[in-house]
């Protein structure tokens, strides 16, 4: 395996995986408030009437089913861009891209710290 040129400094890669570790925090206390609405959601189905066609909750209950859903799945992809981008900071690895091994930028990895692509592959994978 090539060595990597460090992109950043020592700091700046504590700096990030201490923005990695307290947005990952964030990340599991969300989750867990979606899981807990999940779990009521699926109770108060459960506890109401088996005839879903002639309940009028029906419909709204399973707006707010497949919102939650989505947001758990959200938070899930979000959470796995996370552990990777903390494993790549274990490897040595963090800040560079992953398709052209160039640096990916300080300003770039503050406002998005798992970032995987530089800001030009990332414009071209936008534009596909
Ligand atoms: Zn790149």
């Amino acid at each position: 395996m090539p060595t990597v040129r460090r992109s950043l400094t020592d700091a700046q890669r504590r700096e990030f995986r201490d923005a990695l570790n307290a947005r990952r925090q964030e990340m599991l206390a969300r989750q867990g408030r979606v899981d807990a609405s999940l779990s009521d959601a699926r109770e108060a189905r459960s506890g109401g009437q088996a005839d879903d066609e002639h309940d009028p909750e029906g419909p709204t209950m399973a707006a707010t089913w497949s919102q939650l859903t989505g947001l758990h799945d959200d938070l899930e992809v979000e959470l796995t861009e996370i552990d990777h981008a903390l494993s790549r900071i274990e490897a040595g690895t963090y800040g560079v891209c992953v398709n052209c091994g160039k640096p990916i930028g300080v300003a770039r990895l503050r406002a998005r710290p798992y970032a995987e692509l530089c800001i030009d592959c990332a414009k071209a994978v936008e534009s596909h």
